[in-house]
């Protein structure tokens, strides 16, 4: 046996094992096993085409091979990115480390008030800057808030505007291009009209209701906006901005001018450029529109003792709930980045960011002064760290690359020179003698910094920022370190045990896949480099393309989307510009089964498509017959069906093939949702069940680590007849021949977190792969049979296998006073973090192990859910005083002096002798959601804001 081989490392269970796992689940072989749960028409017939397989150390030399075909060149393109330090003990206790990234979404928010914390810091860091009320945990990038601020504009437009059906959004014309792409995008399929202009011409005139303003603006200036914003008002017309956030340091806040919405991205606040992400965008608006926000907002609350706590607040507003009404279809966000730039501001502190701020803005004005002393027209009165030098650009572009420099050229007389915090003496010295020898001069040595002066007296800040003691506290490394520890501690992520979340897919994130990470020659290349010089990227993303199409059994890959939901609305996208190639403009109707997820829904209404939603039979599965009576009824008017394969029921449904068959003969495209395809790969695809788009997550099937709730990435794969219509990117091209406006702003999205995917497929190869689809099935089947007794499981194909995850039903047990929450808690007492809950079925669990999880941890998982079993059953609806209702138990509450429950200590928080040596304590107890969103506070205000409240 090889035990070299990766796949070892990555399938939990041992070959020893094998074989009572089979014979638990009743067959003889995997072989068996798979040929009961996969339907026979859409089970490969061949393997999968992929190269052999690497070993982590064939790989991690291939890669660095790889990296040193990058170019890092010294780059000054700006355009919303910046070169920025990551302080090495964030890198180090966070980035690197398997406590943070490999955590989930904290929707467990007793065993996750670490990274609640650190959320709400980053919230707290953004409304001070951008001088809002209210600011979300994350967005996916900055063109993605923008159009987001534009989508919660024209949803809270005054009701005369609504009458009257004010549908135009004014866009400065110092808008970033890929913030006015996504705008394009977005707006279209809303009917919204996009008018891109000078602010200083626009009549204010009615037909508006929005403003997107850029600040400072793309070429650099810093206008003030004061009086077009009071004019903007008296008109009801609303104002969003998209603001750099190192220049709100100098700059007065937004919100300051009375703002609706600010938005921007935090990647310069120590993330990595990673060829375009991933990086946080934040969102920050008034309390007013609090329910119109998208995504994740984390808040406080209270325990069950009164005690402090985080949770996410107003959930009431998301996907899952409200479906085609939300008002946005964001999941996944960017939580591990927020979580970064939030302990950036954590470890600098205001005189921090104010240092580096000013650093920056110096350096730019010094560079400014010196070029104009060597007789350069730079053309901005007014910036921050934008300099616009008049000179023959071709010349300079090519003086500039011959010295591993790059600026921005804007048009041929411009160059654009963005400042960041890495510029030292010498690289402005190394700018000055490029120019120098552009016209033929002896270069000026700069020695010293100027103070610069070139930020507007009107708009200079004034007004304090990350006063509070979090951002005053944590500033030399040692205490930093531990802070991180501190809040590291309070979270239950993969080191700790098997996260069994249906649907999330929580595998194992191989250390190997994560080390390229934190390779400057991935980390610090702008995604608007020309494209030869980062080609150790492009040999990558091509890669994982290819290997992607072929996954899939399509033809075409776009790696632009930023998460699984982006990815949805990419494909539906694709789909629309498909049947308008076709004349077919008129066909909107989207079927959605009942059973899909959120996001779904919320993705068609957002391409333009009107949801028809499909019922589910008695057994779970869609009902075909009312399928094709609604595909008929819409057949002039069908776009596309939604479909999750296997099921979101944890069924691979043998009639798969016969509903993509009818969406066809009914002018539809399928649409498959591909959060589940760890269940497919090797075995099936969905060119086999006759899909034609699909998105993939790979922070799921394909082992980017959740982060806490993203980075995600969400591929698209298409069948031939798609490919056309692939996203561009408005600066470096990418697509196809027919491509829509851009989907995410970078243009192959979240780059950098592709390196995780590629090591992935490349280190398992066919085989692997395989196997690791057959070991999550098998892993699956096992549970679902050593509960057998214990939980009733709810869906299962025609031979009563489960897929690779399965439902369990927690109904029955209301007659005993428990819900399906008290199980969810009470899991935390023996050390696991809770199935996914009430999705896709209320008072259900979804219980989804992966391949990585070993039989001895899947034991104690098993053995902890029949103890629970136990309980609940010993459990009297008349007494509410038990193990279940108040768990979790903390160490505090254990600790007391006056133990007055009707049960023992040890049964509250040691319940099976496992536990014991390796106890997670919840650091709070039960938490009240409905407390905290009755009294909504999303910043770490002081403790005596919070006991007012
Ligand atoms: C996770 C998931 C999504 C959304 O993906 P994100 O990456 O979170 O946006 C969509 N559909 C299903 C079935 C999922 O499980």
């Amino acid at each position: 046996m090889n035990t070299d081989s990766f796949a070892l490392r990555h399938i939990g269970p041992r070959r020893s094992d094998l074989s009572e796992m089979l014979s638990v689940v009743g067959v003889d072989s995997m072989d068996q096993l798979i040929y009961e749960t996969i339907p026979n028409d859409i089970r490969l017939k061949e393997d999968l085409t992929l190269d052999t397989a690497m070993s982590e150390q064939e790989y991690l030399e291939h890669i660095t091979e790889l990296s040193s075909k990058n170019k890092v060149f010294k780059t000054y393109i700006g355009l919303g990115y910046h070169q920025a330090i990551l302080p090495p003990v964030i890198q180090r206790n966070i980035l690197e480390n398997p406590g943070w990234y490999t955590a989930y979404t904290p929707y467990q928010a007793e065993i996750a008030q670490g990274r609640l914390e650190a959320l709400l810091n980053y919230q707290t860091m953004v409304t001070d800057l951008t001088g809002m009320e209210l600011a979300n945990a994350s967005l996916l990038d900055e063109a993605t808030a923008v159009a987001e601020a534009m989508s919660l504009l024209f949803n809270v437009r005054e009701r005369e505007q609504k009458k009257n059906n004010a549908s135009k959004f004014f866009v400065s014309e110092e808008i970033l291009p890929q913030n006015l792409a996504l705008l394009q995008t977005r707006s279209e399929p809303l009917g919204i009209e996009i008018v891109v202009g000078n602010t200083d011409e626009f009549d204010f005139s009615e037909g508006y209701f929005g403003i997107m303003l850029q600040y400072p603006g793309k070429t650099g200036k810093v206008h003030d906006y004061t009086a077009f914003i009071e004019k903007a008002k008296k008109a009801q017309i609303k104002v969003a901005v998209a603001a750099d956030i190192l220049s709100l340091v100098k700059l007065e806040s937004p919100g300051n001018f009375g703002v609706d919405v600010v938005v921007g991205t935090t990647q310069r606040f120590g993330i990595p450029l990673g060829y375009g992400g991933p990086h946080a965008a934040y969102f920050a608006t008034k309390e007013a529109y609090k329910r119109s926000i998208p995504g994740r907002i984390i808040g406080v609350t209270k325990d069950m003792d009164n005690n402090r706590a985080l949770r996410m607040a107003l959930q009431t507003r998301e996907q899952h709930i409200k479906r085609d009404k939300a008002t946005s279809n964001i999941c996944t966000a960017q939580v591990l980045l927020a979580v970064m730039a939030g302990m950036y501001a954590v470890y600098h502190g205001p005189k921090g960011l104010e240092y580096i701020a000013d650093k920056v803005h110096n350096t730019a004005a010094t560079l400014a002064d010196t070029l104009e002393k060597l007789g350069f027209y730079q053309a901005n009165d007014t910036y921050f760290d934008t300099i616009a030098i008049k000179t023959d650009a071709t010349k300079i572009k090519f003086l500039a690359e011959a010295k591993e420099v790059n600026f921005y050229y804007p048009d041929e007389e411009t160059v654009s020179i963005s400042i960041n915090e890495t510029t030292t003496l010498k690289d402005i010295n190394k700018i000055v003698s490029i120019f120098a020898e552009g016209v033929k001069k002896e270069t000026i040595k700069i020695t010293k910094l100027l103070t610069g002066n070139k930020i507007p007296k009107e708009v200079a800040r004034k007004t304090e920022f990350l006063t509070n003691d979090v951002f005053n506290t944590y500033h030399s490394e040692t205490e930093l370190m531990r802070y991180i520890k501190k809040l590291e501690r309070k979270d239950l992520s993969l080191n700790h045990s098997m996260i069994s979340l249906g649907s999330c897919t929580m595998k194992l994130n191989a250390a190997a896949e994560m080390l390229p990470l934190s390779d400057p020659q991935w980390g610090n290349v702008h995604p608007f480099v020309p494209t030869e010089q980062a080609e150790g990227y492009q040999k990558v993303l091509k890669k994982l393309e290819d290997q992607l199409t072929e996954i899939t059994g399509f033809a075409g890959t776009s790696l632009q989307p930023n998460s699984g939901a982006q990815g949805e609305y990419a494909g539906l996208m694709v789909i629309r510009a498909y049947h308008q190639s076709r004349g077919d403009n008129h066909r909107n109707i989207c079927l959605i089964p009942s059973s899909a997820h959120g996001t779904n829904p919320a993705s068609a209404v957002m391409a333009g498509m009107k949801v028809v939603v499909t019922k589910a039979s008695e057994n779970g599965n869609i009902d075909v017959e009312d399928l094709r009576e609604k595909a008929l009824k819409h057949k002039d008017n069908l776009a596309a069906l939604m479909v999750t394969y296997p099921s979101t029921h944890g069924v691979y449904e043998s009639a798969i093939k016969e509903i993509t068959g009818i969406i066809h003969e009914n002018g539809g495209q399928v649409y498959m949702d591909g959060a589940n395809m760890n269940a497919q790969v090797a075995l099936t695809n969905p060119g086999a069940i006759g899909a034609d788009v699909c998105h993939l997550n790979l922070h799921k099937t394909f082992a980017i680590p959740h982060g806490g709730g993203g980075p995600g990435v969400g591929p698209i794969c298409v069948a031939t007849q798609l490919v056309p219509f692939l996203p561009s990117n408005p600066i470096i091209k990418t697509g196809g021949k027919d491509a829509i406006t851009a989907i995410s702003a970078a243009p192959w999205g979240s780059s950098l977190a592709c390196l995780i995917s590629y090591a992935y497929i490349t280190m398992l190869g066919e085989p692997g792969l395989k196997k690791s689809t057959q070991y999550a099935i098998l892993n699956a089947n096992y549970i679902k049979e050593r509960l057998r007794g214990s939980f009733e499981v709810l869906y299962t194909g025609e031979r009563g296998r489960a897929a690779h995850e399965m439902i369990i039903d927690c109904r029955p047990f209301k007659q005993n006073g428990i819900e399906v929450v008290d199980i969810a808690k009470r899991l935390m007492d023996y050390g696991f973090h809770a199935p996914t809950v009430s999705f896709p079925v209320n008072g259900t669990m979804m219980i989804e192990p992966t391949e990585s999880e070993s039989k001895a941890e899947i034991d104690r998982f098993c053995d902890a859910m029949i103890s629970i079993r136990k309980e609940i059953d010993a459990t009297d609806k008349e007494e509410p005083n038990n193990v279940l209702k108040n768990a979790p138990h903390t160490l505090e509450m254990l600790t007391t002096e006056d133990w007055k429950l009707p049960y023992s200590r040890q049964k509250a928080a040691f319940p099976l002798p496992y536990i014991s040596e390796n106890k997670f304590w919840p650091s709070v107890r039960r938490v009240d959601d409905a407390y905290g969103d009755r009294n909504l506070i999303c910043t770490c205000a002081p403790i005596e804001a919070y006991m007012e409240a």
